[in-house]
């Protein structure tokens, strides 16, 4: 018998599976798609050479996972921008966000000091403060002051705490990656995750994989393997009945999915969690083959990583608001990567991969391409001259191409208060589904959406408990 069962391989899919083989475990995991990765996975839309990621793009929180750790051997490699990210102002000069503290909080004038304050502590604490952000809220603290000095503020509604700045550009740093979260700004703990990205980028920058997140997917497919692991693709799971038997299953799903292939079995208070567990805004991704680059009015923001396009503090607030409210605003908050600056394998000549998305409402099923395009040329004229293609990935198409990504909610799930605090379910672990030698382990459970692994990494380690492998 197959010892653990992993259903999907994203990110924390094939965590699970690699820290339950790392334990002696025989593993095998089910993907619906042909190929592996879910959200990190890497795609040629533009034909050979230009390579683009199709979801996860940079990895501020990837650095201390221990679920990721000794990839090199099998091919992992990091490259970061000059800057980490930009967030260029109409009337002002730009926002940047640089690895160093101290070289970020001199750009930003009056509002040095009380950027060190927030952010220089924890971030030089973060190798031991990861343990205790990359997991659920609720839990027995290793570092319990540490966790207090960063944890408190981040239960500050992120509209409120960004008034801790003086000045547009501090602000507009702040909330640009607080909005990361797609949140209203002004609910409480929506600095929550906002925060755990500035402190983590802090300490480890806001790195990019070379050759594209892709090369994340295949190195963990890789460690896998070489333990005897085995990936099965093209197997959509649609019932437990059908899977073959295993003494762990670990579901790589949203709630909704896992109460669809578990219905019955699960225990009244699970389905009643699962049931009510609810998704957030969507993202509407338009990524751009472009001749010579973005032609920014600010030539620094031609050397960041990622730019944040979302224009000054109230703007910012107001639009992430009507996005979680269901209405489109007429300027949406765009993300936008440039990953071939600290990747130039990404590129083919001249030409490069301009990735970026909109935040949009839940399902949005309108046109927000030329509101996207308007978003870049309002901080980069001419760039619409130097677009040679371009590829739109609407919320349907991500719902189609991945069942976790519910109306286009590429963060698995509305990343509100209670979903922050508790996870997916009340009880004693999120990652336990209530079914005995069920696990839950996506981006749906703590400690949430990103390419870390880490919710994977710690259902494999309560199942490997379980199991009694260690
Ligand atoms: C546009 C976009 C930008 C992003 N940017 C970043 C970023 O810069 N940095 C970052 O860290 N994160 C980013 N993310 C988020 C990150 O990609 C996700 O949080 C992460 O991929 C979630 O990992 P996961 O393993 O939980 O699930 P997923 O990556 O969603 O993978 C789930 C897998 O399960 C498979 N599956 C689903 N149902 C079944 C079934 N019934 N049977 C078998 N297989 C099934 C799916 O096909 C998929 O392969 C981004 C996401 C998107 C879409």
């Amino acid at each position: 018998m197959t010892d653990a069962i992993v259903i999907g391989s994203g990110p924390n899919g094939l965590a699970a599976a690699l820290t339950l083989a790392r334990a002696g475990a025989q593993v095998t995991v089910l993907e619906a798609r042909d190929e592996i990765g879910g959200g990190t996975r890497t795609t040629q839309p533009f034909g050979e050479g230009i390579l683009v990621d199709h979801c996860a793009a940079f990895h501020p929180m990837a650095l201390q996972s221990p679920a990721l750790a000794g990839l090199d051997r099998y091919g992992l490699q990091w490259a970061w921008p000059e800057i980490d990210a930009a967030h260029p102002l109409d009337d002002a000069a730009p926002a940047l966000l640089h690895r160093s503290v101290d070289a970020t909080a001199s750009g930003l004038g009056a509002d040095a000091r009380r950027w060190r304050l927030l952010f220089g502590g924890p971030s030089r604490a973060y190798d031991r403060l990861a343990g205790d952000i990359l997991g659920p809220v609720v839990h027995l603290p290793r570092h319990p002051l540490l966790l207090g000095r960063f944890g408190t503020p981040t239960l500050l509604p992120a509209a409120l705490l960004a008034r801790l700045f003086r000045t547009e550009q501090a602000r507009a740093l702040f909330l640009g990656t607080t909005a990361h979260a797609m949140r209203p700004l002004t609910e409480i703990v929506s600095s929550a995750i906002g925060m755990g990205i500035l402190t983590a980028g802090h300490h480890d920058g806001w790195p990019v994989v070379v050759g594209g997140t892709q090369a994340l997917t295949d190195a963990m497919a890789k460690a896998l393997v070489d333990l005897g692991g085995k990936i099965e693709t093209g197997v959509p799971v649609t019932s437990a009945v059908e899977l073959p038997p295993a003494r762990a299953v670990l579901l790589n799903l949203s709630p909704s999915a896992a109460l669809g292939l578990y219905a019955d079995r699960l225990p009244a208070g699970t389905r009643r969690a699962y049931r009510r567990y609810r998704y957030g805004p969507a993202a509407y991704k338009v990524d751009f083959a472009v001749e010579q680059g973005v032609p920014w009015r600010d030539a620094e923001v031609g050397r960041a990583g990622t730019v944040h396009l979302g224009g000054g503090p109230a703007e910012i607030i107001a639009n992430e608001k009507a996005v979680a409210a269901g209405r489109m605003p007429e300027r949406p908050f765009v993300l936008l990567g440039q990953q071939y600056l600290a990747d130039p394998s990404r590129s083919r000549g001249d030409v490069h991969p301009v990735y970026s998305y909109a935040h949009v409402p839940a399902g949005y099923d309108g046109d927000a391409t030329e509101a996207v395009v308007d978003q870049v040329e309002r901080f980069a004229p001419g760039f619409r001259e130097r677009i040679v293609d371009l590829r739109v990935t609407r919320p349907g198409e991500f719902a189609a191409g991945n069942a976790n990504y519910v109306g286009g909610d590429i963060l698995t799930g509305a990343k509100s208060p209670g979903a922050l605090l508790l996870g997916p379910r009340p009880g004693r672990s999120p990652y336990r589904t209530g079914v005995r030698g069920v696990y839950l382990c996506s981006a749906a459970a703590p400690p949430g959406p990103g390419a870390h692994g880490m919710a994977g990494y710690r259902a494999a380690r309560l199942a490997i408990k379980d199991l009694g492998l260690g």
